[in-house]
């Protein structure tokens, strides 16, 4: 028996998730000390010591269930963007987000709208329950929202947008946002997923949350795994009218938040300065980045998260496969579609260094 033939023709058509490659098995793998991973987005200030404390505090009582309502961080995260708890759903980790939304609003048959080159979990969970995809062509490797708006039709039920966008770095302003969900029929769902956010100047940041007051079909979703550190501990936040949010938190499974993600969340949200020297050091590191580019030609995509993504002008797997006998890993992204590309996560100030040296050895 092949259980692939039974499952549903969605699930048939996916292929399985490629994560950044793992310290540990390279260190197996080559048998290398001091590996740098610039693979997966991940803060390379490690767990914050806000959270830390938060973690220690909670060791001793792991044994009951936690509050599945997580009153505490709901009135965190309201009280530090202005919203009110009603309109809060929390997450494992906003990927649990992202499919939850499609569990509640999309099913067989229903269309569902993202952008070629955008974050790949939005086809993976619109196989998943065997919906429509709609990916609508990408202009400058970002969102051709125009494109979006002519792809609407009595089937759409929900639109994905990245922004800033992964693995692009692509970046849409509160004005291009604000125009495309003033077209956008209140009946389509809109998740802006802004995991990114954090990395975005001051200034030209999304008033996303305010965006709300005037959409009621919009969903914010954000996470605590980029600039916040929390990775490994999965834990993420949407917010969204307080309609919206009652039927995400019904479907929600009840405990998807654990005790130490929920008290590390609380902790770290709390912790500005944290955010701020992470924000700091990937403003001052991006700039080097283009710089290196920018000195050793090589063409990159103009990034506003914490990672860039380098144009090779050929297949880029061997530059990837040669970086690893140097120690460092950065992330091939062929799986979407882009194989000349490798996307590179902005690290500390020697982790680059080390990329730097590395990458130049390598082409050399
Ligand atoms: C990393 C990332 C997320 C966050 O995922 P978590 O589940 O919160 O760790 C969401 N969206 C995009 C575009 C991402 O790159």
């Amino acid at each position: 028996m092949q259980y692939i033939n039974i499952a549903n023709e969605g699930v048939k058509s996916l292929s399985p998730y490629q994560a950044g490659k793992p310290i540990e098995e390279l260190e197996r793998e080559l048998g290398i000390k001091n590996i740098v991973k610039l693979a997966s987005n991940e803060n390379p200030f490690g767990f914050p010591e806000s959270a830390k404390q938060a973690i220690q505090k909670q060791l001793n009582d792991l044994t009951r269930y936690p509050d599945a309502n997580g009153f505490e961080l709901k009135q965190v995260i309201a009280q530090k963007f202005a919203v009110q708890p009603e309109q809060i759903t929390l997450g494992n980790g906003s990927n649990d987000l992202l499919e939850l939304i499609a569990h509640t609003f999309a099913s067989e048959k229903d269309e569902i709208i993202y952008s070629q080159y955008a974050f790949i979990v939005y086809p993976l969970v619109t196989k998943a329950i065997n919906a429509v995809s709609r990916e609508i062509p990408a202009k400058n490797w970002g969102h051709d929202l125009d494109a979006f708006l002519q792809a609407i039709n009595p089937n759409t039920k929900l639109i994905y947008i990245a922004n800033p966008n992964n693995p692009t770095g692509n970046f849409l302003t509160e004005k291009e946002v604000d125009h495309f969900l003033a077209q956008v029929p209140e009946q389509v769902i809109v998740v802006l997923d802004e995991a990114y956010t954090e990395f975005t100047e001051e200034k030209e940041r999304l008033n996303s949350f305010k965006l709300l007051q005037k959409y009621p079909n919009l969903i914010i979703s954000r996470s605590l795994s980029k600039a916040y550190g929390l990775a490994g501990l999965r834990i993420g936040y949407a917010v969204s009218n307080p309609e919206i949010a009652d039927l995400l938190n019904r479907v929600r499974q009840p405990f998807n938040c654990n005790v130490l993600a929920l008290v590390s969340a609380v902790a770290v949200l709390q912790d500005d300065a944290f955010v701020e020297k992470v924000a700091e050091n990937n403003r001052i590191e991006m700039a080097r980045y283009e710089a290196f580019c920018q000195q050793h030609k090589l063409d990159y995509i103009q990034s506003k998260g914490n990672f860039i993504t380098i144009d090779f002008k050929r297949p880029a797997n061997e530059i990837y496969q040669a970086l690893l006998y140097e120690g460092v890993i950065v992330r091939p992204i062929a799986g979407y579609g882009m194989p000349n590309h490798l996307r590179v996560s902005i690290g500390l100030p020697e982790e680059n260094d080390k990329f730097f040296n590395a990458l130049l050895k390598v082409l050399s």
